[in-house]
């Protein structure tokens, strides 16, 4: 080991190489477990990471990306790895408003890019939480969620191109700023998603948008269930295709944010089951404002809605939405397990009874679940709160939660990744013949397995020809 850190450290300079307390002085996080590697690079350039990795590959020593180190999942842990950061890699390098392109190194913080292309008059849509810590190249190997998906999309569908470095060092650059380029694989997709499994990302050319002009934002009650649906489907057709957001929020997670010691406060006088943070952006200050409004108020003459609260400031916006961002208060009578899934709508209502009976069946004390999500994505956030989150009592509650998945066709993880928390639950959103390819993939592109160990896959006693 002494060999290699001597090595990199002649490629990198000693001054790129943190060992010892040094690491947790530079890296903390109190969202994901980091483990304890043994050592942190920190390369400057493409080259560096090149460099990097060919020799750890070259030693057999395992690498785990690092980026903001956000994930939820536990993409980060770099226990007796080499953890590579690419937070010396920041750079915004260029923006193209003709063309509407950014181009970013990996380790540029997603608020940073986000802010640079508004200067620009253009929108990068990828808008999360952790906006402000997590990182391009983390996003995009996670294939990032978050607040607008329903109407840009996730990540891949904002990255035109990428440069990534394989275990063996080999740099793949496949930067193309094309919208259309349909000459040959599109290696780019082997990156987006496989959680640094695959190669590191340490450049892209992502796609952004015009601004949007207008901004409507409401918050609605729902008596019922059944009505989510059609108001979702309502404002896509009313809305023209401005609908941006359709958060809902079940009663379990409003309560929580909106009594003390949350800061929020309720923004309607009633109490409904169900509550909807509905955000439009447009083009049409006072056109879209009315469209908003007739929508809004067609939906409550037909019992979709039965109360609502429009923003009529940017501070009201912004308390409706700090509501829906204020998820921290799950967590505040103590430990939680919080989970990630997808589902058809038309089997959410069900799931979540069944699930909340199946829970109170085995821990009678337990509360209903926090319930939130983005419903126009299919995806619901589901957080569990229990005095004792030990790995029994965590993998029974997993149990619970992802049991019933597999007969909805529903998944595992909608945004936040499998990292090491979901891999033994792979199983149950994948079919056997795509967890054996998704194997022949690793194996061709990481074939002494350095990349980011144990993550997404789990361990396979033969990587070739088993039976799955
Ligand atoms: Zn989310």
């Amino acid at each position: 080991m002494e060999a290699l850190i001597a090595a990199l450290g002649a490629v990198l300079g000693s001054d790129a190489i943190l060992t010892g307390s040094a690491i947790q002085e530079r890296y903390q996080s109190p969202w994901t477990r980091l483990g304890t590697p043994l050592a942190v690079l920190r390369p400057a350039s493409t080259q560096a990471v090149a460099d990097s990795l060919r020799l750890a590959s070259a030693a057999g020593v395992s690498v785990v990306p690092w980026g903001g180190r956000t994930g939820l999942v536990d993409g980060c842990l770099a226990d007796g790895a080499l953890a590579i950061s690419l937070d010396r890699m920041a750079a915004v390098e260029a923006i193209d408003s003709a063309a509407g392109t950014i181009t970013v190194q990996a380790g540029c913080v997603l608020q940073t890019a986000s802010e640079a292309a508004a200067a620009q008059g253009l929108l990068l849509p990828l808008d999360l939480g952790a906006r402000g810590s997590a990182t391009i190249g983390g996003t995009i190997a996670t294939n990032a969620g978050g607040n607008r998906v329903l109407r840009y999309g996730m990540m891949r569908d904002m990255v035109l191109g990428l440069e990534a470095v394989l275990a063996d060092g080999t740099v793949i650059e496949a930067m193309s700023p094309l919208i259309k380029n349909n000459a040959g694989y599109d290696l780019k997709q082997l990156f987006i998603g496989s959680e640094g499994t695959l190669g590191i990302v340490t450049r892209a050319v992502l796609r952004l948008r015009p601004a949007p002009v207008s901004q409507d934002t409401a918050i609605v009650g729902v008596e019922h269930f059944s009505m989510l649906p059609r108001l979702l489907r309502r404002l896509e057709r009313d809305l023209g295709g401005a609908l941006s957001a359709f958060e809902v929020m079940w009663a379990s997670f409003h309560d929580l944010v909106t009594t003390p010691p949350a800061r929020g406060r309720p923004p309607l006088t009633g109490r409904y089951p169900f509550y909807v943070l509905i955000e439009s952006l447009g083009g049409d200050v006072a056109g879209d404002a009315t469209r908003f409004e007739a929508a809004l108020a067609a939906a409550l003459a037909d019992g979709e809605v039965a109360d609502a609260a429009i923003a009529r400031s940017t501070s009201q916006r912004e308390a409706m939405w700090a509501l829906r961002d204020d998820v921290a208060q799950t967590a505040r009578e103590g430990p939680i397990i919080a989970f990630d899934i997808s589902l058809p709508i038309s089997a959410m209502e069900a799931y979540v009874a069944a699930v909340q009976v199946d829970l109170a069946a085995r821990w009678p004390s337990l509360g209903a679940p926090a319930v939130f999500g983005h419903l126009g994505d299919g995806n619901l956030h589901l957080i569990v709160r229990l005095a004792d989150t030990t790995p029994a009592v965590r993998r029974a509650v997993e149990d619970v939660v992802y049991g019933p998945l597999q007969a909805l066709c529903g998944s595992i993880s909608a945004e936040h990744g499998v990292g090491l928390q979901k891999r033994d639950f792979l199983h149950l959103s994948r079919g056997p013949a795509e967890i054996a390819l998704m194997r022949r993939l690793k194996l061709a592109l990481d074939p002494r397995g350095v990349l980011n160990p144990g993550k997404v896959l789990p361990p396979a006693p033969t990587l070739l020809g088993e039976q799955p």
